[in-house]
């Protein structure tokens, strides 16, 4: 690892001497690069939405770099591979967003920490060229290629590599998940409380635990925006790991916005001891609640982790569902109605703009149960288990 980051720093080290030379040269032409940067912030740590917009030449990969002027640390990141050197920040591309076409844009974040200010970087260079002449250069000198103080997010955790969502967790410090995580409710809040646990986990040492309370109000979730990839059919998988058979009641351990749907949520869960999904608008549930119907679903283990995979196509008005990878025949919404599974669900066109998704537990019948996540991942193809 550190012979990797030693490196780095020295191809950081290129970069900002072809970025002189660019400099010095003419530059009356349309920029190489523009990069815009956004930050959500908070005391002590904040994440940052990049994005890169290509200049004129087609890139087969790129890498961004640029300086930190103040104390932030790079924890983590998503859709790019990060690396910090000292103030030097390099972010490279993955497998699947490295083709850059001409005036192509490209997105990626990251998490870190800071103290003091939080000051945005100015100094852009994209494969070794100045975005410039938005700012000047900072006062900043590179890096000395020494033992790097920090080297964070190596590749994505294993088994969604690629996914536009790929967490697990393990960058979590706080008690409450933060970072690309907002914990509540979307209609009102409780005693249901969501933090980050170090007791169990289905990958490393971290996972988020939802202590879920019965009765009105006790919502309680984490969520994060889904951003474009739910634009089309798209795919969700997480690890959980529950305390309490589901029960008779209705509850939910899952939901996402649907905007195509007055912005009412779009749940998965239980009822009648077996998974179901819910629109929150009409009270549809996948399957019919009928025997026929809850039989063709099946019931979530308690004590020992489940992998829960969906896929969501909401141009096309289709759902399936699997559970530890096999498919669950009560929880597919195929376009062609079938007594007892989807023929209540297609009683109207359906066709959902989901834009987050929410872990948790939202419980109508009383009901309580205690639930850990982990690994969570959503992409535009299948990740598995
Ligand atoms: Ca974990």
């Amino acid at each position: 690892m550190k012979r990797f980051a030693a490196a780095l720093a020295g191809l950081c080290l290129a970069a900002a001497g072809t970025t002189a030379v660019v400099a010095a040269g003419p530059a009356a032409a349309a920029p190489a690069c523009s990069v815009v940067y956004r930050v959500n912030q908070w005391q002590t740590g904040y994440t940052a939405d990049i994005t890169v917009t290509n200049g004129a030449t087609a890139l087969s990969s790129w890498a961004l770099t640029w300086h930190y002027t103040g104390t932030q640390s790079v924890t983590s990141a998503w859709n790019a591979t990060v690396r910090q050197t000292g103030n030097a920040v390099t972010a490279e591309s993955l497998p699947y967003n490295a083709a850059l076409p001409a005036g192509g844009s490209v997105s990626f974040g990251l998490q870190g920490t800071y103290s003091g200010t939080n000051a945005e970087p100015t100094d852009f260079a994209l494969n070794g060229v100045s975005c410039g002449d938005t700012a000047p250069p900072t006062t900043t000198t590179p890096a000395t290629p020494t033992t790097p103080t920090t080297t964070t997010s190596g590749p994505p955790p294993a088994g969604c590599a690629g996914a536009a969502i790929c967490d697990d967790f393990e960058q979590q410090t706080g008690g409450t998940p933060g970072g690309r995580w907002t914990v509540g409710a979307a209609n009102c809040t409780g005693t249901g409380t969501v933090a980050v646990d170090s007791t169990v986990a289905h990958s490393g040492s971290r996972s988020v635990k939802v202590t879920g309370q019965g009765g009105y109000c006790n919502h309680a979730f984490l969520g994060t925006s889904l951003g474009s990839v739910s634009s089309g059919a798209f795919y969700g998988r997480f690890w959980v790991r529950h305390t309490t058979a589901l029960p008779t009641g209705h509850v939910a351990f899952m939901a996402m916005r649907d905007t195509a749907d007055g912005g009412k949520d779009l749940r998965a869960g239980g009822q009648n001891r077996a998974l179901q999904w819910n629109r929150e608008s009409d009270d549809a549930t996948l399957p019919a609640q009928s025997p026929a119907g809850v039989a063709r679903s099946v019931p979530l283990p308690t004590g020992t982790w489940s992998c829960f995979e969906f896929q969501l196509d909401g141009p096309g008005g289709k759902l399936r569902t699997w559970l530890d990878s096999t498919e669950v025949p009560g929880l597919v919404v195929d376009g062609v109605p079938t007594p007892d599974v989807d023929q209540q669900w297609l009683g109207r066109a359906w066709h959902p703009a989901v834009t987050d998704l929410r872990l948790g537990w939202e419980s109508y019948a009383g009901d309580a149960d205690t639930l850990w996540f982990d690994d969570v991942a959503v992409g535009t193809s299948r990740i598995g288990c």
